[in-house]
């Protein structure tokens, strides 16, 4: 049966979809269907009292992640009521691990629609340039997905508390133009291994 939460120290993971705006290379979900033991391989997208239950039966988060296999913003109505509700019964941490399209999804600028309901964004900046991003996450967005992942960054810096701009480590990225990049954009900077969240 597919997992809708997982635990990874005191963090609640929550995958409520299978569905993303990238195609990554990397991807776990084109050569696993499970993480730590966890079938993320979803039958079905969970409703949010599907979500609120599972997340009702646990007890030892101090943190909620949105993040699985695929992209939680493409369902930014579920994820928009469950941080609220999430905050106003557990009043703990939320984060949103993205790959930074939503806007490009949605045609609109989402952040604002985040603020005050969202702790800390971890957008993948996986570049230090459009023809390495295309290269590494097959955008569907072309050219315009590595500028509007570099959009996505520079807005929420300025209206979310923390934004981490990450890289997975791979060998042919550049990791120090990367870092300069997401600093200039305004977030902070993490390599990632693979598969780490
Ligand atoms: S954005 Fe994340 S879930 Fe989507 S293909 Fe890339 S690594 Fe996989």
């Amino acid at each position: 049966m597919a997992t809708l939460a997982y635990s990874i120290r005191n963090s609640l993971y929550l995958n409520i979809t299978n569905r993303c705006s990238n195609n990554c290379s990397f991807c776990i979900k084109f050569n696993s269907r499970t993480f730590q033991e966890n079938d993320l391989f979803l039958d079905k997208e969970p409703s949010f009292d599907e979500i609120m239950t599972v997340i009702a039966l646990r007890s030892d988060f101090d943190e909620i992640v949105f993040c699985g296999y695929g992209e939680s913003l493409i369902r930014l109505d579920i994820v928009k009521q469950v941080a609220e509700a999430v905050k106003q019964y557990y009043s703990v941490r939320v984060r949103i691990n993205t790959d930074g399209q939503a806007n490009l999804v949605h045609g609109r600028n989402i952040v604002p629609e985040l603020t005050g309901i969202v702790d800390c964004l971890s957008v993948s900046l996986n570049a230090p340039d459009a023809e390495t991003y295309i290269r590494l996450c097959q955008t569907p967005f072309g050219a315009a997905g590595f500028t509007g992942v570099c959009d996505f960054i520079r807005l929420a810096a300025a209206a979310i508390p923390e934004v981490i701009a990450s890289i997975v480590l791979v060998p042919s990225v550049d990791s120090e133009s990367c870092k300069a990049l997401a600093l200039s954009l305004g977030a902070s900077f993490r390599v990632r291994s693979y598969y780490e969240e």
